[in-house]
Parts: C-alpha cells; structure tokens; sequence
C-alpha cells in the first residue's frame, strides 16, 4: 500500500514538471484515448481507445475498438483514429502526427501507423502476448521499413491495464 502510494506520487510529480512539457502533453491525450476506451465497454468491445493529435497538439483524430460494434475485425482505435485524422487534414500522410493509444498496437496496427508515416507513437499498457511495437514484434522500428517510429511506452499503463484487466474480469463472471 505505501510503495503504491508513493510510486503514484512520484509519477505525478513527473507528469506535473513543467522541465517535462512533452510529457504533460502525453499524459493528457493518453486521458482522451482513455475516455475513448471506456466508451467501447457499452458495445461490449475490449475498451482501447486511441487520438491523433496534429502539428499543434490538437486532436484530430479518435478512435475506439468497434470489433463488436460493427462485426469488423479490422474496426480496431487506432484505425479508426487514423482514418479520421486523414479525413480531417485531407492527406494520408500524417507525418507531423502523434497517435496515442492506451494499448500496445497489434500487427494491422503497427502497420498502419507506418503507412501512415506516424512519426511519433505514445502507447499506454504494454501487449506482451500480441503487441507489435516491442512485445511480441517490433513492425515500427523494423530496419527493413522505410520509416521508423519514435515509442513512448508506460504513459498512464496503470489505468490503461486496470480497465482492461476489469473488462476481462467481469467477462468471466
Ligand atoms: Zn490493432
């Protein structure tokens, strides 16, 4: 109880430093994707949610799982997310973009964000069992690509985890 305590002290005094401002930013639009994934929950879809924030940190974009929702195996947040950002600014390249999102992207996904030329992505809750930006695979730092993203791991996990670990629990009993 008290290490809890003060790890999440510690992670607030971090997200608060105004030394930090990119940071800051980080944790804010991971509470938007967040409030996208809880919003997946009523359709009965696993809640991740995702935003793209554009050049001047606006969002542009979001997202949630809607697998169930809409019977679409590909209708996953960061999909959604990206396809709206690309609406919005009337270009597939969102190379001036950041995508957050509140799990570890799986292969469609990580792929996406390559060919979307994401230069930047923020993830919540790290995938070990299929996620494809470090867990299980690494598609968006494959030297093979032509494009690389830069990975911001561990922004908000803890929340992001919970809700997820919930979802699961309350679908066993
Ligand atoms: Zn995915």
């Amino acid at each position: 109880m008290g290490s809890t305590y003060r790890r999440r002290v510690r992670h607030d005094a971090s997200m608060t430093d105004p030394r930090r401002p990119e940071q800051t930013a980080d944790a804010w639009a991971m509470g938007l994707a967040l409030d996208e994934a809880r919003r997946a929950v009523m359709t009965g879809d696993v809640p991740v949610g995702a935003v793209v924030l554009g050049p001047t940190w606006d969002v542009v974009g979001r997202g949630r799982n809607v697998r169930e929702a809409r019977a679409d195996p590909t209708g996953h947040a960061e999909i959604l997310a990206l396809r709206a950002a690309s609406e919005r600014l009337g270009r597939w390249r969102l190379d001036d973009c950041t995508l957050v999102v509140t799990l570890e992207p799986c292969l469609m996904c990580a792929g996406a964000t390559v060919l979307a030329r994401i230069p930047r992505l923020v993830l919540g809750a790290w995938d070990p069992k299929a996620g494809a930006c470090g867990s299980q695979w690494d598609v968006v730092r494959d030297r093979r690509l032509n494009h690389r993203v830069e990975v911001v791991g561990g922004v908000r996990a803890e929340e992001c985890g919970l809700l997820l670990q919930r979802f699961f629990e309350a679908q066993r009993d």
